[in-house]
């Protein structure tokens, strides 16, 4: 089965907190039969005064040593994801990275990135975050970044972006976007969750969302089990996106996990979780990985 996972911030840890220990390492990825691990590179808590570029060169540098030392490998499509395999998916996580320049969407696409969070708690040259509640939607040098995208086939993500932001993307965007490690509002009211309308729109609209694990956005008590994961999965189903979700679990970005699903070895237990609310094969492989790479078709990847 293959089976991918769309957000982990472990090359942020890796890079600029090595006082941390993350918990996506080559081994826990295989021991969970993982194909396709998405890893980020973060701008920080800063926003645009805060390096974003030069600390996502960092992260890079830390990715590099990662091929180079433990035998990380890197996909230039996500179609390249293999059953038995574990391969590395590049993104970005904070548009100010691109620092506003469609130039640097290229050179970000060269290094092998092909999704970029537009935000993430910050306004940056792009849009606006969920965090603060701004009712402005994206900028029109916003739009110049997204056109660069579209043409690159590089996936739009929505989490951390502002509604505003949300519905712009779902209505004026050419490509389907997606969001990459989000919940479901109506499980749990936090900002940054999706509501109903939001996730029918990106059901209607072609898009894919990976569930979050932090136990926060799962659970208003922050109490999760591997359960509350499988519950915003089945949540999202009921509103029609059994074929348009999956995981994006933000392990290494999260200061706690869920009880039963604390690292990638740990995927399996919410695949059996489906299972026992009786959820075929089939539809498993879906929301493990096939939804994801299905997403990427729309995208325009063929190989
Ligand atoms: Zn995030």
């Amino acid at each position: 089965m293959i089976i991918c996972d769309t957000h982990c911030d472990t090359l942020y840890m890796r890079a600029l907190q090595p006082q941390e220990t993350p918990c996506v390492t080559m081994e826990a990825m295989r021991a969970g039969g993982m194909s396709l691990q998405t890893c980020t590179l973060f701008a920080g808590s800063q926003g645009v005064n805060g390096q974003p570029y030069q600390k996502a060169m960092a992260e890079y540098a830390a990715f590099e040593r990662l091929e180079r030392d433990e035998g990380w490998q890197k996909v230039n499509s996500p179609l390249e994801a293999e059953d038995g395999k574990v391969k590395i998916l590049l993104s970005v996580e904070g548009g100010e990275i691109f620092e506003g320049n469609p130039a640097r969407v290229q050179e970000f696409y060269e290094r092998g990135v092909r999704m970029a969070a537009l935000t993430w708690n910050n306004e940056n040259e792009i849009g606006f975050p969920a965090k603060g509640g701004s009712r402005e939607g994206i900028k029109p040098q916003g739009w110049e970044i997204l056109k660069e995208m579209a043409r690159l086939r590089m996936a739009a993500d929505t989490s951390h972006l502002n509604e505003a932001g949300f519905w712009d993307l779902i209505d004026r965007h050419s490509q389907p976007p997606m969001a990459s490690h989000s919940c479901a509002k109506a499980l749990c009211d936090h900002f940054r969750n999706l509501s109903d309308d939001q996730i029918r729109a990106m059901v209607k609209r072609g898009g894919w969302i990976g569930v979050n694990f932090y136990p926060y956005f799962l659970r208003s008590d922050g109490q999760a089990t591997v359960e509350d994961i499988v519950c915003h999965i089945d949540h999202m189903c009921q509103l029609g996106a059994q074929k348009h979700v999956g995981f994006g679990s933000d392990f290494d970005g999260i200061g706690c996990t869920p009880v039963g699903c604390e690292s990638p070895a740990k995927i399996s237990a919410i695949l059996e979780g489906l299972r026992c609310r009786g959820y075929s094969e089939a539809a498993i492989e879906d929301i493990a990985g096939r939804n994801f790479l299905d997403y990427y078709r729309r995208l325009g990847w063929t190989a």
